[in-house]
């Protein structure tokens, strides 16, 4: 089925009584290179078991179903499960899962895989971006995710140290993988048409990441706390935000001790510099 022509789209929509949900950024894609494009981005092959987020009508969901080993879609709307049993019934690889992506239990999901690698993939519903891809990395269960997403938002992802648009969810993301902006897809590839561009993205997880897992927890309190007020010095931020018996004084012998300036911010930091001052703090609170 050609999901991508919006006439097929309509026909779908009226034999379904189907309505666009503006809530659930509901916009399909309907350009086949970019849905062929970003099936290539994902890398998925025979080998590959992928996590889709958001299905909609099935449109990337059929690429990707004939060339992956499985796929397990998760959509909210369940007004769209009768459709994608339709529109994907050739397929005996795939389950469709109507749940909400920040609700569900992806480890539940994945754990039914039996391909050799678990890679994410998604059109995501742009409101929202984040959590979603915040679930989606924190889970430890993908090798990769590729995602499209507001142009805007790609570009704020790739913010660096001190900028305007850095922030704990940039250190977030670079903590976990790296990642990469691969094509752009204009407004005019979906349906119903949005207001701005899009971006595809593709995150590559880090097999030894710099921050191993069970360090992540206090790290990430140093990180949030870092940005917390952005404007007052790291040692302010991190002795009102930061949870720890540590007097001002001990904070301030930390960060000289990383061999940063006492009055840097936090907004300058990159992983490296946050984990070894998460480190460090963790030795004084000894
Ligand atoms: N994958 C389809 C495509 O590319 O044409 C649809 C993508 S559309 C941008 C986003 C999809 O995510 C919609 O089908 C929407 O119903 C679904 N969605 C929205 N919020 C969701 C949530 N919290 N959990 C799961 N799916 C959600």
């Amino acid at each position: 089925m050609l999901l991508t022509n919006p006439t097929v789209v309509n026909d779908i929509m009226t034999r379904y009584g189907f309505r666009f949900t503006k809530s659930l950024g509901q916009n399909f894609l309907i350009d086949s290179n970019m849905v062929k494009s970003l099936s290539d981005l994902s890398g998925a092959d025979s080998d590959t078991a992928i996590f889709e987020v958001g299905p909609g009508i099935g449109t990337l969901t059929e690429s990707l179903a004939s060339r992956c080993g499985e796929i397990a879609c998760v959509e909210i709307d369940r007004k769209l499960i009768p459709i994608l049993n339709e529109t994907l019934s050739r397929f005996d690889n795939i389950r469709i899962i109507n749940d909400d992506i920040l609700k569900t239990d992806i480890h539940d999901i994945c754990d039914l895989f039996t391909c050799k690698r678990t890679i994410a993939c998604a059109n995501l519903p742009y409101y929202i971006t984040t959590p979603t891809i915040t679930v989606l990395l924190k889970s430890d269960r993908f090798d990769s995710v590729t995602v499209v997403i507001q142009k805007e938002a790609g570009d704020r992802l790739c913010a660096k140290p001190g900028s305007p648009d850095y922030n704990a969810f940039v250190v977030f993301i670079n903590t976990y993988a790296e990642f990469t902006q691969s094509f752009k897809l204009p407004a005019a590839c979906f349906m119903p048409k949005p207001n701005v561009d899009s971006v595809a993205i593709r995150f590559d997880v880090y097999k030894n990441p710099l921050v191993p897992p069970e360090k992540r927890e206090f790290y990430f309190r140093v990180v949030r706390a870092a940005f917390t007020q952005r404007r007052k010095t790291l040692v302010n931020t991190l002795s009102t935000s930061l949870d720890t018996p540590l007097s001002k004084a001990e904070l301030t012998q930390a960060v000289v001790e990383c061999g940063f300036d006492e009055f840097i911010r936090g907004e300058v930091l990159e992983v490296a510099d946050f984990y070894a001052l998460s480190e460090k703090i963790l030795e004084f609170c000894k």
